[in-house]
Protein backbone atom coordinates (compact mmCIF):
# COMPACT_ATOMS: atom_id res chain seq x y z
CA UNK A 1 0.00 0.00 0.00
CA UNK A 2 1.88 3.21 -1.10
CA UNK A 3 0.70 6.50 -1.41
CA UNK A 4 3.72 8.07 -3.18
CA UNK A 5 3.50 5.82 -5.88
CA UNK A 6 -0.46 4.73 -6.17
CA UNK A 7 -1.53 8.14 -5.22
CA UNK A 8 -3.96 10.12 -7.31
CA UNK A 9 -1.00 12.55 -8.74
CA UNK A 10 -0.40 16.22 -8.19
CA UNK A 11 -2.13 18.58 -7.80
CA UNK A 12 -0.02 22.10 -8.85
CA UNK A 13 -0.41 25.32 -7.21
CA UNK A 14 -1.89 27.43 -9.46
CA UNK A 15 -0.78 30.86 -8.12
CA UNK A 16 3.16 30.56 -7.89
CA UNK A 17 3.17 31.32 -4.58
CA UNK A 18 6.14 29.37 -2.41
CA UNK A 19 4.11 27.65 0.24
CA UNK A 20 6.00 27.26 3.64
CA UNK A 21 3.63 24.36 4.73
CA UNK A 22 4.10 22.19 1.92
CA UNK A 23 8.04 22.20 1.70
CA UNK A 24 7.97 21.61 -1.71
CA UNK A 25 6.69 18.12 -1.46
CA UNK A 26 6.55 16.22 -5.04
CA UNK A 27 3.33 14.56 -6.13
CA UNK A 28 -0.02 13.77 -4.20
CA UNK A 29 -0.69 16.71 -1.74
CA UNK A 30 -1.60 15.24 2.07
CA UNK A 31 -3.34 17.30 4.62
CA UNK A 32 -3.48 14.38 7.48
CA UNK A 33 -5.46 16.46 10.01
CA UNK A 34 -9.35 17.97 9.61
CA UNK A 35 -12.09 18.02 11.47
CA UNK A 36 -16.26 17.58 10.87
CA UNK A 37 -19.29 18.38 12.18
CA UNK A 38 -18.65 14.99 14.03
CA UNK A 39 -16.67 16.90 16.55
CA UNK A 40 -15.46 20.96 16.20
CA UNK A 41 -15.61 21.15 12.82
CA UNK A 42 -18.24 23.55 10.82
CA UNK A 43 -18.66 21.47 7.47
CA UNK A 44 -20.53 17.78 7.10
CA UNK A 45 -17.83 14.88 6.29
CA UNK A 46 -19.29 14.99 2.35
CA UNK A 47 -18.89 19.01 2.45
CA UNK A 48 -15.05 18.57 3.85
CA UNK A 49 -14.19 15.85 1.55
CA UNK A 50 -15.50 18.08 -1.45
CA UNK A 51 -13.68 21.12 0.26
CA UNK A 52 -10.83 18.47 -0.05
CA UNK A 53 -10.93 18.32 -3.27
CA UNK A 54 -11.86 22.17 -4.73
CA UNK A 55 -8.56 22.75 -2.37
CA UNK A 56 -6.62 20.62 -4.81
CA UNK A 57 -5.77 17.55 -2.00
CA UNK A 58 -5.25 13.99 -3.31
CA UNK A 59 -5.35 12.72 0.38
CA UNK A 60 -7.08 13.58 4.51
CA UNK A 61 -6.73 12.16 7.37
CA UNK A 62 -10.29 12.84 9.12
CA UNK A 63 -9.16 13.15 12.30
CA UNK A 64 -12.75 14.01 14.33
CA UNK A 65 -12.03 14.23 18.21
CA UNK A 66 -12.35 11.20 20.06
CA UNK A 67 -14.97 9.53 18.25
CA UNK A 68 -15.38 7.49 14.42
CA UNK A 69 -18.83 8.64 13.58
CA UNK A 70 -17.36 10.01 10.12
CA UNK A 71 -16.10 7.19 9.11
CA UNK A 72 -18.99 5.80 7.18
CA UNK A 73 -20.08 9.17 5.53
CA UNK A 74 -16.32 9.41 4.47
CA UNK A 75 -15.90 6.29 2.22
CA UNK A 76 -18.91 6.83 -0.08
CA UNK A 77 -17.55 11.03 -0.33
CA UNK A 78 -14.47 9.72 -1.14
CA UNK A 79 -15.46 7.70 -4.05
CA UNK A 80 -17.55 10.56 -5.22
CA UNK A 81 -15.10 13.34 -4.78
CA UNK A 82 -11.82 11.58 -5.93
CA UNK A 83 -9.83 12.14 -2.81
CA UNK A 84 -8.55 9.33 -0.73
CA UNK A 85 -9.49 9.57 3.43
CA UNK A 86 -7.21 8.29 6.03
CA UNK A 87 -9.86 7.57 8.45
CA UNK A 88 -8.64 8.68 11.75
CA UNK A 89 -9.10 10.03 15.23
CA UNK A 90 -7.53 12.81 17.34
CA UNK A 91 -7.64 11.27 20.63
CA UNK A 92 -8.25 13.56 23.91
CA UNK A 93 -5.44 12.56 26.08
CA UNK A 94 -3.89 14.59 29.49
CA UNK A 95 -0.66 14.89 31.10
CA UNK A 96 -0.43 16.20 34.74
CA UNK A 97 -3.13 18.70 34.20
CA UNK A 98 -2.39 19.45 30.06
CA UNK A 99 -4.10 18.43 27.44
CA UNK A 100 -1.92 16.75 25.16
CA UNK A 101 -3.25 15.51 21.44
CA UNK A 102 -2.93 12.32 19.65
CA UNK A 103 -3.57 11.88 16.19
CA UNK A 104 -4.83 7.80 15.52
CA UNK A 105 -4.48 6.50 12.19
CA UNK A 106 -6.52 3.45 10.25
CA UNK A 107 -6.97 2.13 14.18
CA UNK A 108 -9.18 -0.48 14.37
CA UNK A 109 -12.77 1.10 15.67
CA UNK A 110 -14.11 -2.26 17.16
CA UNK A 111 -15.87 -1.21 20.32
CA UNK A 112 -13.93 -4.17 21.76
CA UNK A 113 -10.65 -2.28 21.87
CA UNK A 114 -9.15 -0.21 24.62
CA UNK A 115 -8.85 2.45 22.02
CA UNK A 116 -12.75 2.52 21.48
CA UNK A 117 -13.09 2.22 25.23
CA UNK A 118 -11.05 5.43 26.12
CA UNK A 119 -12.44 7.65 23.26
CA UNK A 120 -15.84 6.44 24.36
CA UNK A 121 -15.24 7.42 28.41
CA UNK A 122 -13.76 10.37 27.42
CA UNK A 123 -17.15 11.01 24.60
CA UNK A 124 -19.50 10.75 27.77
CA UNK A 125 -17.41 12.42 29.83
CA UNK A 126 -17.20 15.70 27.23
CA UNK A 127 -21.11 15.73 27.57
CA UNK A 128 -21.35 15.60 31.45
CA UNK A 129 -18.48 18.57 31.31
CA UNK A 130 -20.57 20.40 28.91
CA UNK A 131 -23.71 20.43 31.00
CA UNK A 132 -21.18 21.43 34.00
CA UNK A 133 -19.71 24.30 31.91
CA UNK A 134 -23.22 25.63 31.26
CA UNK A 135 -24.27 25.22 34.79
CA UNK A 136 -21.45 27.81 35.70
CA UNK A 137 -22.18 29.75 32.34
CA UNK A 138 -25.37 30.56 32.79
CA UNK A 139 -25.21 32.38 36.73
CA UNK A 140 -23.79 35.44 34.28
CA UNK A 141 -24.01 35.37 30.43
CA UNK A 142 -27.78 34.43 28.66
CA UNK A 143 -27.05 30.64 27.90
CA UNK A 144 -29.27 27.21 28.39
CA UNK A 145 -28.16 23.82 27.39
CA UNK A 146 -30.37 23.74 24.35
CA UNK A 147 -28.70 26.98 23.50
CA UNK A 148 -25.60 24.41 22.90
CA UNK A 149 -27.58 21.20 21.52
CA UNK A 150 -28.98 23.39 18.80
CA UNK A 151 -24.83 24.10 17.73
CA UNK A 152 -24.25 19.97 18.11
CA UNK A 153 -24.41 18.23 14.68
CA UNK A 154 -25.63 15.04 15.84
CA UNK A 155 -26.50 12.59 18.88
CA UNK A 156 -23.34 11.13 17.63
CA UNK A 157 -21.12 14.17 17.41
CA UNK A 158 -18.27 14.95 20.34
CA UNK A 159 -19.27 18.04 22.72
CA UNK A 160 -16.76 20.33 22.78
CA UNK A 161 -15.94 23.39 23.94
CA UNK A 162 -16.29 25.08 20.59
CA UNK A 163 -19.96 24.33 20.29
CA UNK A 164 -20.64 26.24 23.73
CA UNK A 165 -18.22 28.89 21.80
CA UNK A 166 -20.85 28.94 19.56
CA UNK A 167 -24.06 28.78 21.64
CA UNK A 168 -22.16 32.36 23.23
CA UNK A 169 -21.90 33.67 19.67
CA UNK A 170 -25.43 32.86 18.59
CA UNK A 171 -26.83 34.68 21.99
CA UNK A 172 -24.51 37.42 20.78
CA UNK A 173 -22.23 37.56 23.56
CA UNK A 174 -19.26 37.14 21.51
CA UNK A 175 -18.35 37.85 17.97
CA UNK A 176 -16.61 34.88 17.54
CA UNK A 177 -15.20 30.93 18.71
CA UNK A 178 -11.96 32.34 18.78
CA UNK A 179 -13.66 35.71 21.16
CA UNK A 180 -15.48 33.03 23.31
CA UNK A 181 -12.00 31.03 23.86
CA UNK A 182 -9.85 34.19 24.89
CA UNK A 183 -12.44 35.86 27.02
CA UNK A 184 -14.63 33.35 28.67
CA UNK A 185 -13.36 29.67 27.90
CA UNK A 186 -9.76 29.26 28.68
CA UNK A 187 -8.62 26.14 30.22
CA UNK A 188 -7.56 29.19 33.16
CA UNK A 189 -10.81 30.59 33.76
CA UNK A 190 -13.67 30.44 36.40
CA UNK A 191 -16.15 28.13 33.68
CA UNK A 192 -13.48 25.61 32.82
CA UNK A 193 -14.67 22.27 33.51
CA UNK A 194 -12.32 18.92 32.65
CA UNK A 195 -13.20 15.70 31.38
CA UNK A 196 -11.69 12.64 31.69
CA UNK A 197 -9.02 11.51 29.35
CA UNK A 198 -6.60 8.65 29.27
CA UNK A 199 -2.40 9.40 29.59
CA UNK A 200 -0.84 9.94 25.93
CA UNK A 201 0.65 6.72 27.05
CA UNK A 202 -2.29 4.80 27.64
CA UNK A 203 -3.68 6.14 24.49
CA UNK A 204 -0.66 5.54 22.35
CA UNK A 205 -0.17 1.72 23.70
CA UNK A 206 -4.20 1.60 22.83
CA UNK A 207 -3.67 2.97 18.99
CA UNK A 208 -0.92 0.65 18.51
CA UNK A 209 -2.77 -2.38 20.12
CA UNK A 210 -5.86 -1.57 18.19
CA UNK A 211 -3.15 -1.51 14.82
CA UNK A 212 -2.71 2.13 14.24
CA UNK A 213 -0.37 4.20 14.20
CA UNK A 214 0.43 7.33 16.55
CA UNK A 215 0.89 10.75 15.69
CA UNK A 216 1.70 13.73 18.36
CA UNK A 217 -0.57 16.16 16.94
CA UNK A 218 0.77 20.04 17.55
CA UNK A 219 2.90 19.25 20.56
CA UNK A 220 4.63 22.74 20.39
CA UNK A 221 1.50 24.73 20.38
CA UNK A 222 2.14 27.69 22.86
CA UNK A 223 -1.67 28.58 21.89
CA UNK A 224 -2.98 25.78 24.38
CA UNK A 225 -1.10 24.74 27.55
CA UNK A 226 2.29 25.59 26.45
CA UNK A 227 4.89 23.44 24.66
CA UNK A 228 4.97 19.81 25.44
CA UNK A 229 7.77 19.08 27.46
CA UNK A 230 10.58 16.84 25.74
CA UNK A 231 10.65 14.33 28.71
CA UNK A 232 6.88 13.33 27.84
CA UNK A 233 7.62 12.98 24.28
CA UNK A 234 10.31 10.40 24.84
CA UNK A 235 7.99 8.77 27.71
CA UNK A 236 5.55 8.56 23.87
CA UNK A 237 7.98 7.25 21.59
CA UNK A 238 8.46 4.63 24.45
CA UNK A 239 4.86 3.78 24.53
CA UNK A 240 4.93 3.67 20.36
CA UNK A 241 4.64 7.06 18.83
CA UNK A 242 5.03 6.45 15.20
CA UNK A 243 5.12 10.24 14.37
CA UNK A 244 5.19 13.63 15.25
CA UNK A 245 3.22 16.96 13.43
CA UNK A 246 5.79 19.21 13.03
CA UNK A 247 4.08 21.20 10.55
CA UNK A 248 0.75 23.01 12.10
CA UNK A 249 -0.28 26.65 12.24
CA UNK A 250 0.87 26.77 15.88
CA UNK A 251 4.08 25.80 15.23
CA UNK A 252 6.44 28.57 14.46
CA UNK A 253 9.95 28.13 12.34
CA UNK A 254 12.11 27.13 15.55
CA UNK A 255 9.86 24.70 16.84
CA UNK A 256 9.29 23.07 13.86
CA UNK A 257 13.26 22.93 13.86
CA UNK A 258 13.74 21.74 17.02
CA UNK A 259 10.63 19.04 16.45
CA UNK A 260 12.21 17.65 13.14
CA UNK A 261 15.17 17.16 15.17
CA UNK A 262 13.61 15.44 17.61
CA UNK A 263 12.24 13.16 15.52
CA UNK A 264 15.01 12.58 13.17
CA UNK A 265 16.76 11.65 16.05
CA UNK A 266 14.01 9.16 17.20
CA UNK A 267 13.19 7.45 14.15
CA UNK A 268 9.92 9.24 13.65
CA UNK A 269 7.82 10.36 10.42
CA UNK A 270 7.53 14.58 9.99
CA UNK A 271 4.02 15.19 9.52
CA UNK A 272 1.85 17.88 8.82
CA UNK A 273 -1.76 19.00 8.50
CA UNK A 274 -3.85 21.84 8.65
CA UNK A 275 -6.20 21.30 11.68
CA UNK A 276 -9.20 22.28 9.33
CA UNK A 277 -12.42 22.78 11.55
CA UNK A 278 -14.39 24.61 8.60
CA UNK A 279 -15.71 28.32 9.74
CA UNK A 280 -14.42 27.33 13.59
CA UNK A 281 -11.30 28.61 12.71
CA UNK A 282 -8.92 30.34 10.46
CA UNK A 283 -7.26 26.95 9.48
CA UNK A 284 -7.48 26.34 5.51
CA UNK A 285 -7.26 22.98 4.05
CA UNK A 286 -3.82 22.30 2.82
CA UNK A 287 -1.89 25.14 4.59
CA UNK A 288 0.13 22.15 6.03
CA UNK A 289 1.17 19.01 4.52
CA UNK A 290 2.97 15.42 4.26
CA UNK A 291 4.84 14.22 2.20
CA UNK A 292 3.60 11.07 0.73
CA UNK A 293 7.26 9.64 1.72
CA UNK A 294 6.10 10.19 4.80
CA UNK A 295 2.79 8.49 4.94
CA UNK A 296 4.30 5.73 3.26
CA UNK A 297 6.88 5.43 6.38
CA UNK A 298 3.38 5.39 8.62
CA UNK A 299 1.17 3.15 6.24
CA UNK A 300 4.15 0.83 6.54
CA UNK A 301 3.46 0.35 10.64
CA UNK A 302 -0.20 -0.22 10.25
CA UNK A 303 -1.19 -3.71 11.18
CA UNK A 304 -5.18 -3.21 11.82
CA UNK A 305 -5.89 -4.09 8.35
CA UNK A 306 -7.44 -1.19 7.09
CA UNK A 307 -6.32 0.74 4.43
CA UNK A 308 -7.15 4.31 2.92
CA UNK A 309 -10.50 5.14 1.48
CA UNK A 310 -9.70 5.80 -1.92
CA UNK A 311 -12.06 6.98 -4.86
P1 LIG B 1 -12.22 20.97 24.35
O1 LIG B 1 -11.52 19.76 23.77
O2 LIG B 1 -13.70 20.78 24.40
O3 LIG B 1 -11.63 21.41 25.64
O4 LIG B 1 -12.00 22.17 23.34
C1 LIG B 1 -10.76 22.31 22.68
C2 LIG B 1 -11.02 22.47 21.20
O5 LIG B 1 -11.39 23.81 20.98
C3 LIG B 1 -9.79 22.22 20.36
O6 LIG B 1 -9.89 20.98 19.74
C4 LIG B 1 -9.82 23.29 19.31
O7 LIG B 1 -10.34 22.79 18.11
C5 LIG B 1 -10.80 24.32 19.81
N1 LIG B 1 -10.13 25.58 20.16
C6 LIG B 1 -9.18 25.76 21.08
N2 LIG B 1 -8.81 27.07 21.14
C7 LIG B 1 -9.56 27.70 20.21
C8 LIG B 1 -9.65 29.05 19.76
N3 LIG B 1 -8.90 30.00 20.31
N4 LIG B 1 -10.53 29.35 18.79
C9 LIG B 1 -11.28 28.39 18.24
N5 LIG B 1 -11.25 27.09 18.62
C10 LIG B 1 -10.40 26.75 19.58
FE1 LIG C 1 -10.87 20.91 17.66
FE1 LIG D 1 -5.80 19.29 18.52
ZN1 LIG E 1 -7.40 18.97 15.55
Amino acid sequence: MSIATHGPGCSPRHDGQEDPGTRGHEGPRIDLHTHSRCSDGTSTVDELIAEARAAGLDVIGLTDHDTTAGWTDAAAAARREGVTVIPGIEVSTEHEGRSVHVLALLADPDPDTELAQEIGRAHRSRLTRAHAMVERLAQDFPITWEDVQAQVAGTETTVGRPHIADALVARGVCPDRSTAFADILGSSGPYYVRHYAPTPEVAIRAVVAAGGVAVAAHPASGVRDGAVPISLLESMVAAGLAGIEVDHREHDAAAREELDAFARSHGLVRTGGSDYHGAGKPNRLGENTTSPQALDRLLDQVHSGLEPLHA
